[in-house]
């Protein structure tokens, strides 16, 4: 298949959005990831996404609204609590699981009986939308490997299987949205992003941590978001994260480098490590670490590594996101010094 190249122009836009109505697929930039949209209602269109990436069909997808109006369609009930949070944090890096209307089809919740909501605040996808219909969309990567937050890391995995994609850019966040369920007793954060844990306490009061957030599932245990329980974000190259203070991290790194390793760090390393580096900012820079991951993870690769230390994030703001991505980048594979 020949994938349309896009602008994010009107006219263009106007392009895609004929291509979604008529069942196809485009990638379009978000402010958090660029995500591979089919329309929502259009079970059909959507299976084609999974196709396209190699998606397990047991892992739900996001719908993207571009209006908190057309929320109600969507869902059995929309809780004052998620109208706090939709006023708060709409449009924006936050999705909202809410029990799902009968209008969803199966595809896209994976058979369960919720549906995971968000509105974006990237005008492209605002205009998509708008120009179409609520579009589900996970990220345009192949599964499994690191979100796209650059138009050419979308043409690295997705030329040939899709039919459009649209340039708006790189990503301002880096990291997938904030995922929090609304449809049980106590709200809890089941993905951090770019909207953080502290953010939502302070909107709504008591929050609670999946374990899933920053530990492996147990064998059996059932993952209450289902993207979870898949190792995820990773390069070709072995990703071991390594958990100490600096000096400790400096010394252990020295003690093992090989041939055909690098470190993912943080400007305060270089000048310490015999390793080639690649820094993503500095290491109480949550936001520019969260920016730069992907693409530091798809670097790796380019250059061919065969084995990548992390140097352990902070587990604060988004920081807490970095480090969900980076533990399941290294498949769990954590060093304590
Ligand atoms: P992606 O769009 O690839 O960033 O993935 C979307 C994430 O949201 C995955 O981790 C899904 O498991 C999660 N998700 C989507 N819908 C639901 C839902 N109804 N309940 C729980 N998690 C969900
Ligand atoms: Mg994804």
């Amino acid at each position: 298949m020949k994938t349309l190249q896009l602008s994010s122009g009107k006219d263009d836009i106007r392009k895609a959005a004929r291509i979604i109505k008529n069942g196809g697929l485009v990638a379009m930039p978000t402010e958090t990831v660029y995500g591979l949209a089919a329309d929502a209602l259009n079970g059909e269109a959507v299976r084609k996404i999974f196709k396209a990436k190699g998606r397990p069909m047991d892992n739900p997808l996001i719908v993207h609204i571009s209006d908190i109006s057309q929320v109600y369609a969507l869902v059995r009930e929309f809780p004052e609590k998620a109208k706090i949070l939709a006023r708060k944090f709409w449009p924006g890096p936050l999705t909202m699981i809410l029990p799902k209307s009968a209008l969803i089809p199966d595809e896209v919740s994976a058979g369960l009986d919720t549906v995971a909501i968000r509105f974006p605040s990237h005008p492209a996808a605002q205009t998509l939308i708008a120009e179409s219909c609520p579009l589900a969309a996970p990220s345009a990567n192949l599964s499994g490997s690191p979100s796209p937050t650059t138009v050419q890391h979308v043409r690295d995995d997705m030329d040939g299987r899709i039919d459009a994609i649209i340039d708006g850019g790189d990503c301002d966040v880096g990291v997938e949205s904030t995922v929090i369920t609304l449809a049980s007793n106590i709200p809890e954060l089941l993905r951090p992003g770019g909207i953080t844990f502290e953010q939502l306490r302070e909107a709504i009061g008591e929050v609670i941590i999946n374990g899933a957030v920053i530990k492996p599932l147990k064998s059996g245990e059932k993952a209450a978001s289902p993207g979870m329980k898949y190792k995820h974000y990773s390069p070709k190259a072995e990703v071991v994260l390594i958990d100490g203070d600096n000096e400790s991290f400096w010394e252990y790194i020295n003690r093992n480098a090989s041939q055909g390793e690098a470190v993912l760090c943080y400007d305060g390393d270089l000048g310490h490590l015999r390793l080639p580096c690649i820094s993503v900012g500095k290491s109480d820079d949550y936001e520019t670490q969260a920016h730069r991951l992907f693409t530091a993870l798809r670097n790796a690769d380019e250059i061919g590594l065969k084995r990548v230390y992390a140097h352990c994030p902070e587990k604060k703001g988004i920081g807490l996101a970095v480090y969900n991505r980076i533990i399941r980048a290294a498949g769990f594979n954590i060093i304590k010094l």
